[in-house]
């Protein structure tokens, strides 16, 4: 059967592109919250991207909001190691980055739906995603108490989505029982269910500073070969009561994408286009000279592979394209 001939009008052309259809509501910013309040630091890995202060991030967000910027993704970064330590505790502070980020983004712009990613490699000495052992392994019981009181802290400071990133086993539900105890039941879970042991993450590791100090990750990563673990702990989080899942990296792992979309279509799925994705897709789409349609066709891969919503750096210029384009980008 010919089917090539029956798209040749452009209106039939769109009704083929419709899951792969982008607004402005499929995106979530990636931010990196410094320590430095008055910072406005590129990140000489990540271009186009800063490590912004406190005080630089209304001027920052508002030409973002004014054409339809709607959520945000925060990370905080500390600008030395000194106040790291074995448990993370600058990741709760009350007057550390993330925290005081969700308070004024709040006041400053009430309709930004804020969202904090939740774990400790960030805060710890070690650099890794949890509590260890004396031995160096991670002792989960009390990484998942841990993870659970920063993300009550995000939680009562105003975030509306707290996003656990560590993969460890019962965290969702951990965080879950911590947010009821605290008489909490609107703070949305993100998880962070299908997280690879990617070689993808580099250059946001330099922007946030916190690479491992020893071993690797690979013990909470799951194997990048197995599209199976991918939907187990996706399953395990749902069940846990997680309520939007996510698989990261994006691009290399849209198979898994849509293989959890097909299994969970009315569950919220996330792909999180991550900082290797952007350097490697940002590089060659400035060398093409065809920069606005490479960045768009790896958009347009995540929201064909069953992508509800996309973390993606490329969110700013995503946005400029669509304010220019009557807020639809079509493929
Ligand atoms: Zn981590």
């Amino acid at each position: 059967m010919n089917h090539m001939s029956k798209i040749s009008h452009s209106v039939l052309r769109r009704w083929q592109n419709s899951n792969s259809r982008l607004t402005s509501d499929d995106f979530i910013l990636p931010l990196f919250i410094s320590e430095d309040e008055d910072s406005k630091e590129p990140i000489p890995s990540m271009p186009d991207m800063l490590r912004i202060g406190v005080n630089e991030l209304y001027e920052y967000i508002l030409p973002l909001s004014k054409i339809g910027l709607k959520s945000v993704l925060l990370f905080g970064v500390l600008n030395s190691d000194c106040s790291k330590d074995e448990t993370g505790a600058p990741a709760d502070d009350q007057v550390g980055p993330v925290v005081k980020a969700i308070i004024l983004l709040k006041e400053q712009f009430p309709q930004l739906l804020i969202c904090c990613d939740v774990c400790l490699c960030e805060y710890t000495s070690h650099g890794h995603c949890g509590i260890l052992n004396s031995d160096g392994t991670i002792n989960n019981a009390a990484s998942i108490r841990r993870i659970s009181e920063v993300a009550c802290t995000y939680a009562k400071a105003g975030a509306h989505v707290v996003a656990p990133s560590d993969m460890m086993d019962n965290r969702i539900g951990a965080i879950k029982t911590a947010l009821k105890l605290m008489g909490d039941n609107k703070t949305c879970i993100m998880s962070y269910s299908s997280k690879f042991s990617s070689s993808m993450y580099g250059p946001f590791r330099d922007a946030c500073k916190s690479g491992p100090q020893f071993g690797d990750r690979k013990t909470y990563q799951l194997p990048l070969g197995s599209s199976q673990l991918g939907q187990l702990t996706t399953e395990r989080d749902i069940e846990e009561g997680a309520d939007i899942v996510m698989v990261k990296p994006g691009m290399f792992y849209l198979d898994v994408v849509n293989a959890i979309k097909s299994r969970h279509p009315n569950h919220l799925l996330a792909v999180y286009q991550v900082s290797g994705d952007y350097v490697m897709v940002h590089d060659y789409a400035t060398k093409s000279g065809n920069f606005k349609s490479i960045v768009c066709e790896s958009l347009f891969s995540m929201k064909r592979a069953g992508a509800d919503v996309i973390i993606s750096y490329f969110t700013p210029v995503v946005l400029k394209w669509l304010h220019e384009n009557g807020g639809i980008l079509t493929p």
